[in-house]
């Protein structure tokens, strides 16, 4: 099965019998290296019949990988002459595993349900400028997801993977936090994709774990971690103090929390934000 892969002639005679002209607004920049896709399939420590979503299959390139793999696999792309090929292209190039891929033409910030058995992981090559939102979305959305292997921008990743008081860390990484504990695995170079972008990639392995244990809600506490990260030279009493109504009553909530009200959120768990999230609403009631 090892030619069964997009390689750098078979993307470009695709594109070019599609018409395909990449676009940046959509992230369109498709792997055309099978050691790549096979280290990205590796990396997701998939077990054979698991069910996959991949968001953004684009020419097919991971989606291959992942049916190569004994995946079986629930694609969802916003592009619709991408969407409308894919199975053709499956057909074509394996096409044994082609009743093992269902095609949805969505944008996955929408998506409410998919078909089929419940995807235990997420394994995709995200579009570049709604990577965290489509992770976060589909971590919330879909409980079932265990393990999630993304390809995103090398800094989105450390973002997604870096500790509380990282230079790094930020709302991305706190709120992946909720869900999940990310790691960064390997870095990828921009020549394997076509067209080259001009940033390099990494992959993130984040594994869900049970969110902290709080009364406050999800909402509340994501609220909590926007407020303390809008203004990032603030205190956290300054941060606060719109959330909690002044700089007296976040003052309050914080020392409630445990939490030192001069300290910055940069160096917060989400466990404290949690842990203030909770006294906030146990002030206002
Ligand atoms: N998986 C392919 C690969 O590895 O070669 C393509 C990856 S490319 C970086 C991102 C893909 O996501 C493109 O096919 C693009 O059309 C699709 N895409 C962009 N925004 C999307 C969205 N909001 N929902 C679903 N797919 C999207």
């Amino acid at each position: 099965t090892s030619n069964a892969l997009l390689g750098p002639a078979q993307i470009r005679d695709l594109a070019g019998r599609l018409g395909v002209r990449p676009t940046k607004t959509l992230g369109q920049n498709f792997v055309h290296d099978a050691g790549t896709v096979r280290k990205i399939v590796r990396a997701a420590g998939l077990t054979p019949g698991q069910r996959v979503v991949e968001v953004g299959p684009g020419l097919g390139s991971l989606t291959l990988g992942l049916l190569e793999a004994g995946m079986s696999v629930v694609a969802v792309e916003i592009d619709p002459v991408l969407a409308a090929q894919l199975p053709d292209t499956i057909a074509t190039m394996a096409p044994e595993r082609a009743g093992d891929l269902t095609v949805i033409l969505q944008d996955a910030l929408t998506v409410k349900e998919l078909p089929g058995p419940p995807p235990t992981a997420l394994v995709a090559n995200l579009p570049y400028n709604v990577a965290v939102p489509v992770l976060l979305t589909f971590l919330e959305r879909f409980d079932t997801l265990e393990r999630v292997l993304v390809m995103v921008q090398a800094e989105v990743a450390d973002r997604l993977a870096a500790p509380p008081g990282n230079r790094t860390y930020g709302i991305p990484s706190v709120k992946a936090a909720w869900y999940a504990t990310a790691r960064r695995t390997a870095t990828i170079g921009r020549s394997v994709f076509w067209p080259v972008p001009n940033v390099d990639s990494a992959l993130v392995l984040l594994e869900r774990r049970d969110h902290p244990q709080t009364l406050a809600t999800r909402k509340r506490v994501f609220q909590v971690v926007d407020a303390a990260f809008a203004q990032r030279r603030k205190t956290l009493r300054g941060a606060l103090a719109g959330l909690a109504g002044s700089p007296a009553l976040a003052q309050e909530a914080l020392e409630a929390a445990g939490v030192d009200p001069g300290a910055r959120g940069e160096r917060l768990t989400v466990v404290e934000f949690a842990r203030i999230a909770e006294a906030l609403d146990a002030a206002a009631a």
